[in-house]
């Protein structure tokens, strides 16, 4: 399983936008989104124009970086996506929106997608009683993500930050039992759940030149 390990506030940089990868780390002034608003790199700051290839590979990438997922996987989930019945744009967000990590990084579990990832990584997570370590697994409607009880650290870590992210709303199709350190899947995600400003028409664009 491969992930992104470079400096995650550079990739708010490239994307013109905080992706909140890191914690807290975008709510704090040290992202550099606003301080230098313009492409990391040597060229970025030239002005350049992008073509429409461009606009539509930027829109992916985004998308590929929120969920932490890399070119290899996100493609494998755009084939499916594409197979199956439905809008295939609508289909992808669902799949990633359906991922472990990302049920518990929505759900208040963890700060970030990785550090959710870390946990499911560590075993401190059990779908339907049966601890998962894959952070790519993907929950279905019923579903019952908890964290194992005889995990005491990973429990903490969860208990604060439920504590930290109380205020942050739990989208309706997950219904968290903060006592229990439990979510359970209502439904499967939609478009509209996800509330991020994602044209996930571009992705499909890009793909289907
Ligand atoms: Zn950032």
């Amino acid at each position: 399983m491969a992930r992104y390990t470079g400096p995650s506030c550079r990739l708010c940089r490239r994307e013109g936008m905080k992706l909140f990868l890191k914690g807290t780390k975008c709510y704090t002034p040290k992202c550099p989104v606003d301080k230098r608003a313009f492409p990391p790199g040597q060229h970025g700051q030239l002005r350049v124009r992008l073509s429409d290839y461009g606009i539509q590979l930027r829109e992916k990438q985004k998308v590929k970086r929120m969920y932490g997922v890399l070119e290899r996987q996100f493609r494998r989930y755009f084939g499916i996506a594409q197979k199956s019945r439905g809008v295939t744009g609508q289909q992808l967000l669902t799949m990633l929106e359906s991922r472990l990590d990302n049920v518990l990084y929505r759900a208040g579990f963890a700060r970030s997608r990785a550090a959710s990832r870390q946990l499911v990584r560590h075993r401190a997570i059990a779908v339907n009683g049966q601890v998962v370590d894959i952070p790519s697994y993907l929950v279905r409607g019923s579903d019952v993500v908890q964290v194992v009880p005889s995990r005491a650290r990973a429990a903490t870590q969860v208990k604060a930050a439920l504590d930290q992210l109380k205020d942050r709303p739990v989208p309706p199709w997950l219904q968290v039992d903060a006592g229990q350190l439990k979510a359970v899947v209502q439904r499967s995600p939609q478009k509209d759940d996800i509330g991020l400003p994602i044209q996930e028409q571009l992705v499909v664009e890009l793909y289907s030149k």
